[in-house]
């Protein structure tokens, strides 16, 4: 960010964050003028010898002459008179190659960096560039001088690690322009590799690196001037968990929300979607957390191997505020991490982001609010929370882009209900935005039932809504399947709840196989295990295999005699089920246990007592 040196206003008030300014006049006697979310700096005055400190603000709210700025920093020793400096730009992060691997505080601080020269805290008023700008990067233009180009058009491409990085025109540039010159090579992302001729006749150099400012969409040009097109996400991301597959999908560029009540395995199962999905780029926005968690992401993740190769981290971007960072920054580490994450999507990538958790951004929001003295909402959150959280989930979803290619930003946000409690309106404004609900129960984690998503709170939409492709890839019965599955679930529970007050006595013979069966579904399909090398990952194939074979053997019109051959049926069945889903696939005891399944649940051939026909 530039560092430009007048004064055009003064500090006139601080309360905590927040600092009111007056603008100065210029030469002219007017006031400098200044708009809302630019970036300020505020410069403490400074005893003899000290370094001057330059605190990044961002413009809240302008009165005439006057503003409020919250400043992304503790404002110890901020006065009345001292010197604010403007920088004319927005909050903005900057975007090329490099930020792969990268772990980024809410300003796109990259902390390994700050943790080598400064300790692991930035000293106050510092900011350390997004990319790095030694490193060099091996440019393969993709356009000749002459070429008329418009914004978000490929200019050329960089490996980086995996992928390649697409350097496109701009995203903010207004008409067209020609190429009047590039050069291949090996450069730093500030040095410019070609230069464009706008139709207005200004020449522009164009570098791998662009700015761009985080609370706007980065395609929001693109849109509007016909380059790109919003599509209707067509396919499932699959993330290899057979719950969340076959019940409740997750559209590539859709949304979703998970609720986490503590210790009911929310982060494995972030860490299982992150690493199993299929998705290219996987951006991790650590939002607000306590700082031992974060730092349990930050060390666990790099190391984590990638079922791709490599491991994780080279195909991952975190971002992390822990509590202890000042509340503005970590209201704008999500916007950070979206901006990111719609980069990668701009160059035909599936990127998947995970906001853990959107609650404490909203608390943030709160926390500003009210120091403005804003109106509150209810739960003294501001008004406005509602369009807040639908603007943010909107930021995802399935893009063409310029050259024709889809990419798409799949965006799950977790929140943290305090006591569990789904009524408050954080929770309520995400359910009424997001498309797949995976309720995450505190009571199936204690049954250590996991993943412990209760499939009879949760939902999604995209059943439906991928009906197509379903039917297409998987059978024309699939979304009619896992329909009549879930009646099973909900039904088991209502007998559970039934045998609770009557005991197993209570109930008919057959609701107590409607129970086993819904046990059973439960146990073998639902329940996956993390921990084991096999089971932690079910590709769709295997899961639309499992599924069939599970439906064949809960549908067999089996007669049985009394309740404890039901249960006998069922334990024995159970107990195969479970071996399979530990067998590698294809492999001999796979092979083994299907046929043992398909004698004992299907044929029923091997029954542990005589059947009635
Ligand atoms: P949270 O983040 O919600 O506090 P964790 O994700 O750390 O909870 O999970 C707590 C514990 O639950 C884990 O250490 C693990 O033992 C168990 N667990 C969570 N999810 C699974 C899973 N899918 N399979 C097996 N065990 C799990």
């Amino acid at each position: 960010m530039t560092t430009p040196s007048i004064p055009t206003a003064r500090v006139i008030g601080v309360r905590d964050d927040i600092v009111s300014i007056r603008m100065l006049r210029d030469d002219e006697g007017e006031l400098y003028p200044i708009t809302k979310n630019e970036v300020v700096l505020i410069c403490p005055r400074r005893n003899d010898g000290e370094r001057q400190e330059r605190l990044q603000a961002e413009v809240l709210r302008v009165r005439h002459g006057e503003a409020d700025v919250q400043v992304f920093e503790t404002t110890r020793g901020v006065a009345i008179g001292d010197a604010v400096e403007q920088t004319g730009q927005m909050l903005s992060v900057a975007l090329g190659p490099g930020l792969l691997g990268q772990v980024y505080d809410g300003l796109q601080n990259p902390l390994e960096l700050i943790a080598s020269q400064h300790g692991f805290f930035l000293p106050r008023g510092l900011g350390v560039e997004g990319i790095d700008h030694q490193q060099k990067w091996s440019f393969q233009p993709a356009v000749k001088v002459g070429a008329r180009v418009k914004a978000g058009d490929l200019l050329g491409r960089v490996p980086e690690s995996r992928f390649s990085h697409k350097i496109m025109v701009p995203f903010n540039l207004r008409g067209e322009a020609e190429v009047t010159w590039v050069q291949e090579g090996s450069f730093t992302v500030t040095t410019p590799v070609v230069r464009l001729r706008l139709d207005s006749g200004e020449e522009r150099e164009i570098c791998m690196q662009q700015r761009w400012p985080v609370r706007v969409p980065v395609n929001r040009d693109l849109l509007r001037e016909g380059y790109n097109q919003r599509l209707y996400p067509q396919q499932p991301m699959l993330t290899s968990i057979r719950l969340i597959d076959t019940f409740f999908p997750v559209a590539l560029g859709g949304t979703a929300c998970i609720p986490g009540p503590f210790g009911a395995g929310k982060t494995v199962l972030q860490g299982l979607i992150s690493r199993y999905s299929n998705v290219d780029i996987v951006v991790i926005v650590a939002c607000g957390e306590r700082a031992g968690e974060v730092v349990e992401t930050i060390t666990e993740f790099p190391n984590m191997p990638d079922p791709r190769g490599g491991t994780l981290m080279d195909r991952t971007v975190i971002i992390c505020n822990t509590s202890s960072m000042p509340v503005a920054a970590r209201e704008a580490s999500i916007y950070t991490g979206i901006t990111i994450s719609e980069y990668y999507r701009q160059m035909g990538y599936n990127v998947l982001l995970i906001a853990d958790s959107t609650s404490r951004w909203a608390q943030a929001m709160r926390e500003t609010s009210g120091r403005l003295e804003e109106i509150p909402g209810e739960e003294a959150f501001p008004a406005y929370l509602d369009s807040a959280v639908r603007a943010l989930y909107e930021r995802a979803g399935l893009v063409e882009t310029n050259d024709h290619e889809q990419g798409s930003l799949t965006l799950i946000g977790t929140v943290s209900p305090a006591g569990g409690n789904f009524e408050e309106p954080v929770t309520q404004s995400t359910l009424r935005t997001v498309k797949t609900f995976l309720g995450l129960s505190a009571e199936r984690a204690y049954k250590r039932a996991y993943p412990a998503v209760d499939p009879l709170i949760s939902w999604s939409r995209y059943l439906n809504q991928l009906g197509d492709w379903f039917s297409r890839e998987l059978s024309p019965e699939w979304v009619g399947n896992v329909k009549r599955m879930l009646e099973l679930l909900r039904e088991g529970e209502q007998i559970q709840q039934m045998m609770q007050v009557t005991g197993e006595e209570g109930v008919t013979l057959e609701d107590y196989l409607s129970w086993q069966k819904a046990q059973c579904l439960d146990q073998v399909y639902l329940q996956q295990d993390a921990f084991d090398d096999v089971d932690a990952s079910t590709p769709i194939s295997r899961q639309q295999e499992l599924f069939a074979l599970l439906l064949q053997c809960l549908d067999s019109p089996r007669v049985f005699t009394d309740k404890e051959e039901v249960r006998e049926h069922f334990v024995r069945l159970t107990g195969l089920f479970r071996n399979l889903n530990y067998s590698r696939h294809g492999g001999p005891d796979y092979t083994r246990y299907r046929g043992e399944i398909e004698q004992l649940g299907v044929i029923g051939s091997a029954p542990a007592h005589p059947v009635r026909d």
